[in-house]
């Protein structure tokens, strides 16, 4: 359950009502909230006074979840841009898997500025298989993100691998990604707890939609309200495509929480000749965001080489988006 205090509640007031029923009391845009989870049905006595209303949810997805919550959160991702509530925008992140260097980055961030993207991804700590690839650029490539930024008035997005530099990217980056091998690591999601940054948290690929959304939770109830689910695809049987892109668990995030949904067919596909046409199904299913690797040379590329679009297979898959996107009444940013 969770229970709405009443805005007279102070914050100190708050935490001693938390205390009395051992809920995890958190601050949401609109004032306290005490979570107390699946198994309290009404509410306590204790804070009974100091309640506005409780919502009962069956399972722990609480904070996420749309019986909390009705509405779509919206999160303000660049001074232009924002996701969900009622803003009907589906907003295009772009850029390389990899910050490789100076040359490479700028020719990418040059490219998607000329397209109007204000959202720049590229990574720099990053969650290789291998030791023994290449494991990015690190303080140096959050640098040029920097830099990428001011010129393009860009927002970057970037990801953590491990909490060892959790502080660092939260520092440099405007959105933090929290990979699919990160999003177990706890350090990371209470660290994303405290920051004041957006997430874009995606899913393991053996998670279930419910550890994917618990995960979430984390991070919500930690205190951060700003959290977008990301699907990048499942393992399954198959191996000719690199994952499964779980469209029905996508169908089911929509209809049950209360969270922006992006979509990520380029670590799904695994192969630039399926990308375009997987990114004009997720538009159909009238998404909040895409997340797209593009490369100015992909088959040099140090991490994610068969899978990203050159910088032609990606403008001509843009703008193959926009009749979809009308259709679905949505629009791009
Ligand atoms: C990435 O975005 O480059 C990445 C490593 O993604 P994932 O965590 O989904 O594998
Ligand atoms: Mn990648």
């Amino acid at each position: 359950m969770i229970i709405r205090l009443k805005s007279s509640v102070s914050p100190s007031q708050a935490q001693q009502l938390g205390e009395a029923i051992k809920a995890i009391v958190v601050k949401e845009p609109e004032g306290y909230v005490l979570v107390a989870g699946a198994s309290t049905k009404e509410i306590p006595a204790a804070v009974a006074d100091f309640a506005e209303e409780g919502i009962v949810t069956a399972t722990d997805l609480q904070l996420a979840s749309r019986k909390y919550r009705s509405e779509t959160r919206e999160i303000q991702l660049h001074k232009e841009v924002k996701i969900g509530g009622e803003t009907a925008n589906t907003v295009m992140i772009a850029g390389p898997c990899s910050v490789e260097s100076r040359e490479q980055v700028s020719e990418a961030a040059t490219f998607v500025n000329g397209l109007g993207i204000k959202m720049f991804r590229g990574g720099c700590y990053k969650p290789r298989t291998s030791p023994y690839s290449f494991q990015g650029m690190e303080e140096d490539g959050l640098k040029l993100l920097a830099e990428m930024r001011d010129l393009h008035d860009f927002s970057i997005v970037t990801e953590v691998r491990d909490a060892t530099h959790v502080d660092k990217v939260i520092e440099y980056t405007d959105v933090i990604q929290v990979g699919a091998k990160a999003m177990y690591d706890h350090g990371i999601l209470k660290a994303c707890g405290k920051a004041r940054k957006p997430v874009l948290l995606k899913r393991g690929f053996g998670t279930t939609l419910q550890e994917f959304v618990q995960a979430a939770e984390f991070i919500l109830s930690g205190g951060n309200s700003e959290v977008m689910l990301c699907e990048r695809g499942i393992r399954t049987f198959e191996t000719k495509t690199r994952f499964t892109l779980d469209l029905c668990g996508v169908a089911w995030l929509q209809e049950h929480t209360n969270l922006p949904v992006i979509l990520d067919p380029s670590h799904a596909m695994g192969y630039r000749y399926g990308v375009p046409a997987l990114t004009r199904a997720c538009t159909a299913m009238g998404i909040d965001g895409l997340i797209i690797e593009t490369h100015p040379d992909p088959d040099k590329a140090l991490s994610d080489a068969s899978q990203q679009l050159n910088f032609d297979q990606f403008e001509e898959m843009y703008h193959s988006l926009m009749p979809i996107l009308t259709a679905v009444g949505r629009r791009m940013v």
